[in-house]
């Protein structure tokens, strides 16, 4: 009987072990993770606003699918003995490694991420106080609305060296700059941050922003563990990987999500779920294939849409062309809401319903399909 193991429970390694659990019926598939709660990560700036999510437990959405879940933290990885060693000593092995342990926000010395556990009491005990969002992607901008939606008090910055929404057409972004306005948002173009120093913000040049709370939303890493394993990995510490999602150093081990490489013809897939979870579900049918002696198919993927949350009462929902530029389809307002609730709670409810992975989601039926899919 072959070992799988499946190292994080985010979005993808939990779509990764319903996929292998449900199409290979003899294999044990192990899921691991540090803690026993799922993390709603999409919903992580309505947690900063100070909203309360469900409480979901891995156990109890991978149990009924045979999946074992073990808790704990992966220290190292052993390619040569295949086995993973936990921070408490305890190992596991493998025949088959799926690799997604995601990604997260850089840490700045002086500023808040986004999963910070203690944002969310820092924003309560100061409802008077001044924001500072550093960065200006999409979840910066949703942590600002979020923020000032939920703290009409607070002065929210958003400062960004170019403009907010600038990945999006012209009606996405106009939409996007009238909400920022309506909650009160201050956004700051042209501002580089050189340092977050004690109650301030300061730009290069020397100017200092006063704020009680710094927030930074830019730059992204991926913890070293496959790089220190010796698996190959590009500068970011993404896994690098084959059309199949395989590592090109060590193919018993596949990658995916936010911790692996993934490239298509338009460039590097950049961390989404959007992308994550397909790749997920290619995974899980690149091992069942290998499992039955059969060839894997390669991997595409084409991007939909770039949905994007303004607080609770509003959001704006940009489709997009394959390679994420924005196609001349919007949506704002009630519909963007739905979309976007919808987007954010599928991949729990997919979780649940113990159904199979859809084929068009694994890549095998192609690039439009597979989006659409998404
Ligand atoms: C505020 C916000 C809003 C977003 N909105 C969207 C959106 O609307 N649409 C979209 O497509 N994407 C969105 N994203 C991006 C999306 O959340 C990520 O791309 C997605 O979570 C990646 O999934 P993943 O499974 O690769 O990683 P994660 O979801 O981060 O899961 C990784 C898991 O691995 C675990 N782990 C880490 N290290 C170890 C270890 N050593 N041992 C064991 N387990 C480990 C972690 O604890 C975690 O449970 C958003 C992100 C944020 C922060």
């Amino acid at each position: 009987m072959n070992d799988i193991l499946v190292i994080g429970a985010g979005y993808t390694g939990m779509m990764a072990a319903h996929g292998i659990a449900h199409r290979n019926r003899d294999a044990r598939v192990t899921l691991l993770n540090p803690t026993d709660r799922f993390d709603e990560r999409l919903r992580q700036h309505q947690v900063a606003a100070g909203q309360e999510l469900g409480d979901h437990r891995i156990p109890d959405l991978v149990a009924p699918a045979g999946i074992r879940f073990v808790e704990g933290r992966a220290a190292a990885i052993d390619p040569a003995a295949r086995r993973v060693v936990l921070t408490d000593e305890r190992e596991l092995r493998y025949d088959f490694l799926v690799y997604a342990i995601g990604s997260a926000t850089r840490k700045v010395k002086g500023a808040f991420t986004i999963d910070d556990p203690l944002l969310a009491g820092r924003l309560r005990e100061r409802p008077d106080g001044t924001l500072t969002v550093c960065g200006a992607g999409l979840t910066g901008i949703e942590a600002a609305t979020e923020i000032a939606e939920a703290y009409p008090r607070m002065r929210v910055r958003l400062l960004s060296r170019g403009e907010p929404g600038s990945m999006m057409g012209p009606k996405a972004k106009a939409h996007l700059m009238r909400a920022l306005d309506r909650l009160g948002v201050e956004v700051r173009t042209g501002a580089t941050v050189a340092e977050v120093a004690p109650e301030a913000v300061v730009l290069e040049g020397g100017e200092r922003i006063p704020t009680d709370t710094a927030l930074w939303t830019t730059g992204v890493r991926v913890a070293p563990l496959a790089a220190e394993a010796g698996i190959a990995t590009d500068d970011t510490g993404r896994v690098l990987v084959d059309a199949a999602l395989r590592s090109v150093s060590h193919p018993e081990i596949y990658a995916i999500g936010d911790a692996a490489a993934i490239r298509q013809a338009y460039g590097v897939i950049h961390g989404t779920c959007q992308s994550g979870i397909p790749s997920a579900a290619h995974a899980a049918e690149s091992i069942t294939r290998r499992l039955r002696g059969k060839e894997p198919k390669p991997f595409r993927f084409g991007y939909i849409h770039q949905p994007v949350s303004l607080g609770r009462k509003d959001a704006v929902i940009q489709f997009t062309n394959a390679d994420d530029t924005p196609s001349r389809w919007y949506l704002k307002g009630k519909a963007a809401i739905a979309y976007k609730e919808a987007v954010s709670g599928s991949p729990l409810k997919f979780y649940r319903s113990r159904r199979a992975i859809p084929a068009r989601m694994t890549g095998r039926t192609g690039g439009r399909r597979n989006r659409l899919a998404a």
